[in-house]
């Protein structure tokens, strides 16, 4: 029976090899990140599922053997990667306090099924890692088997690694922020784990990513360690050594949920008030421009005329975007806003023109 409870720190530090390797490396690692004082629990893969065949995929068993050396010396709790009904008994078998699921069994509902069924009973604490897709609903369906099958909401978490991405883009795996925040919303009070290393992919934009975290108020955040990163069997770009790793914990500001301070709350209600008449300013004017696009959808109807006059819409978005850096507006969002606001104004005179 595990001792350990999520809720019991926060904010909840863990961190470990990506995989476990070798006993010395395993040892090594989770001693010196022991050493450090600010890591909670020690993790490590042993089983990897691996986007493609041939590369490492996990040393197994031994690897639970070496974790449990690792929590005997250290006295900290344990956490590894499980993807099947096995890898759950034989990790519990282990001693292990925290079984996460990773990015690629979430997406699979009968994988998640069988795990779900494999810790019915016991008081396993389980993360569940988002799919690799950006599906709120797939990754809500996971945390719901686990719930219908009678594990506690304090026994379960979640955590943030990132979406994969089609296309180039610095970070391995996007944060979409926002996509997470959806998440939370729906189970408020569960643990909320960033996870910067499979988020970034590389070690240069960790400390950014996990101070984001820790400005959106998550719970924790899990961060590979190795003790020779460079060596890594996977993951080498992104591990970082343990004195590396305290020094990223210890520079991390974690801000005040809140503060009574009267200054603090006159400003912030003066600047909230301003912004909520400023959207109503913003939408009222949003209503009068589609209005306009009503009227032209009537003037085009009444003269047969296409919708679309491609020549119109680049001169647009040329004029607005040439307008960016007086604005002090970025111009990826300008595009976003206008070709939105395009998609509505092109529905609008649709309707018009065929009523
Ligand atoms: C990992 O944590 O090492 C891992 C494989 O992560 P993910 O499932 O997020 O890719
Ligand atoms: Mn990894």
């Amino acid at each position: 029976m595990s001792e350990f409870k999520l809720e019991s720190k926060r904010p909840l530090i863990i961190s470990g090899p990506c995989s476990a390797e070798t006993r010395e490396q395993t040892l090594d690692t989770c001693t010196r990140l022991a050493a450090t004082g600010v890591v909670d629990v020690l993790r490590a893969g042993v089983w990897k599922p691996r986007t493609r065949p041939g590369s490492f995929e996990g040393v197994g068993l031994k690897g639970l053997a070496w974790m449990a050396e690792a929590k005997r010396i250290t006295g900290l709790p344990i956490a590894v990667e499980v993807a099947s009904a096995k890898h759950v008994e034989s990790a519990l078998e282990f001693g292990v306090d925290l079984l996460w699921i990773g990015a690629r069994t979430t997406v699979s509902p009968f994988s998640v099924q069988d795990i779900a069924d494999a810790v019915r009973g016991s008081d396993a604490n389980i993360l569940i890692k988002n799919p690799m897709n950006p599906d709120v609903e797939l990754w809500s369906g996971a945390v719901d088997r686990f719930l219908k099958v009678g594990v506690a909401p304090s026994r379960l978490g979640l955590i943030h690694r990132g979406f994969s991405y089609f296309g180039h883009n610095e970070l391995r795996n996007p944060p979409m922020w926002h996509i997470v925040l959806g998440m939370r919303s729906r189970y408020p009070e569960m643990t909320m784990i960033c996870d910067p290393s499979h988020i970034c992919g590389n070690r240069d934009l960790l400390q950014n990513i996990a101070q984001t975290a820790a400005d959106l108020r998550y719970d924790g955040l899990i961060i590979e360690s190795h003790i020779c990163p460079d060596k890594a069997w996977s993951d080498a770009a992104q591990q970082v050594t343990p004195d590396n790793l305290e020094r990223l914990v210890r520079n991390i500001n974690w801000r005040h949920d809140s503060t009574d301070d009267p200054d603090f709350v006159k400003a912030l209600n003066n600047y909230r008030n301003e912004i909520d008449q400023l959207d109503s300013e913003l939408f009222d004017l949003l209503s009068r421009r589609m209005k306009i696009a009503d009227r032209i959808g009537a003037v085009k109807r009444d003269n047969n005329v296409a919708i679309l006059q491609g020549s119109r819409w680049s001169s647009i978005v040329d004029r607005v975007l040439g307008q960016a850096a007086q604005l002090n507006l970025d111009e990826e969002f300008l595009k976003t806003i206008l070709e939105t606001i395009h998609i509505e104004s092109i529905n609008r005179q649709n309707k018009v023109m065929n009523e």
